[in-house]
């Protein structure tokens, strides 16, 4: 679907962006694609199952005065964008020479190949803030949630993430027996200093019942103690829409979702549908950031943005999009550095050179 059909369709009538307006007069560049594999210092233990490699695809655009664009493809397929070897099919089949054209025309089916493309054309047209995400930048560096690993290790690992400056936590729920981790959280919650905040995130894993007394549970403790439960992300799974509505409206305890939201025409049917908690956007699998650009500023939507294990070149990107489209002061959650069994290339072209 094409900027235009998708605007009737939807009825977005926000601006674009500016580099999505430069195009308009038509964009070329040679493009290259480079595959990458990054593996996890220990396999990730999610709801979904078992991951052990991070894989993607890195775009590099050079225009005709030799200004070069990076783009970063990092699918998740379980998670309802496309397949890798789709992405790397669709790379395959284009011309060396890409034109705004075909990117603006990248299907729905290939969300994360969209956001990679239009990432990598915006940075040819110089749209994309390069200091966002750095490590070491600081007014444009929006503050970050740091991930912990589901069961007890939890209980340990806050503590280093915390001397790094991590104040917001995420931790994985919905993994081992209910009991348990409720022993672990109420041990959790007693030890995070008062500052800290807490998101527990149950990957759709959880049921009904279970739903409802992690609800309870959170709005019980925030009444006794003084940390703040954030929300409690994708309790049931994508098809229990209806049942999150309700328990949404039950509870202080807020309830985001993730997996629901996956890509923008779920974000779109989500709202439709009635949705106004809070949406966790990963831009990596999202689709088009131009035409959620044009979603997030016409419904100004409550949104969380959120890693998909992208390299520095992803994240970048992910980044400049989460510093325009956040409303409310949440940390982004990109604070996944320590789930990699190498320290992170921070330079596009040294990522590149060494693929
Ligand atoms: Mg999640």
């Amino acid at each position: 679907m094409n900027a235009d059909k998708f605007v009737t369709q939807h009825g977005l009538n926000a601006p674009l962006p500016l580099y999505a307006q430069q195009c308009q007069q038509g964009f070329t560049a040679l493009f290259e694609f480079r595959p990458y594999q990054r593996r996890f210092a220990k396999p990730l233990m999610t709801n979904h199952g078992i991951w052990d490699t991070r894989e993607g695809i890195i775009l590099r655009f050079v225009d005709e005065a030799g200004k070069i664009g990076w783009g970063e493809i990092a699918p998740i397929s379980w998670f309802g964008s496309e397949t890798l070897e789709q992405a790397l099919d669709f790379c395959r089949q284009l011309p060396n020479e890409i034109t705004s054209e075909i990117i603006f025309t990248i299907p729905d089916c290939l969300p994360a190949c969209q956001f990679g493309f239009e990432s990598a054309l915006a940075g040819v047209l110089g749209c994309v803030n390069e200091s966002v995400g750095r490590r070491n930048s600081s007014s444009t560096r929006p503050y970050r949630s740091g991930l912990l690993a589901a069961g007890e290790v939890a209980l340990q690992q806050w503590k280093t993430l915390w001397e790094q400056g991590y104040r917001t936590f995420k931790w994985k729920i919905g993994v081992d027996a209910i009991a348990k981790e409720l022993a672990i959280f109420d041990t959790l919650t007693g030890s995070l200093p008062p500052s800290a905040k807490l998101r527990l995130d149950a990957n759709g894993g959880l049921s009904y019942v279970e739903a409802k007394l992690w609800l309870e549970t959170c709005d019980n403790i925030q009444g006794e103690l003084p940390i703040e439960i954030e929300f409690l992300e994708q309790p049931l799974t994508v098809d229990e829409l209806a049942k999150m509505l309700e328990l949404s409206r039950f509870y202080k305890t807020a309830i985001a979702l993730d997996e629901s939201v996956a890509t923008l025409p779920q974000i779109i049917n989500c709202y439709q549908h009635g949705w106004r908690g809070i949406f966790v956007i990963k831009p990596g699998i999202v689709g088009s950031p131009s035409k959620l650009h044009q979603f997030c500023q016409q419904h100004q939507i409550d949104a969380v943005f959120s890693s998909v294990f992208e390299t520095v070149i992803g994240r970048q990107a992910a980044l400049h999009l989460a510093v325009k489209l956040s409303r409310k002061n949440r940390a982004v959650g990109f604070g996944v550095d320590h789930f990699f069994a190498q320290a992170e290339v921070t330079s596009p072209e040294t990522l590149w050179n060494n693929l």
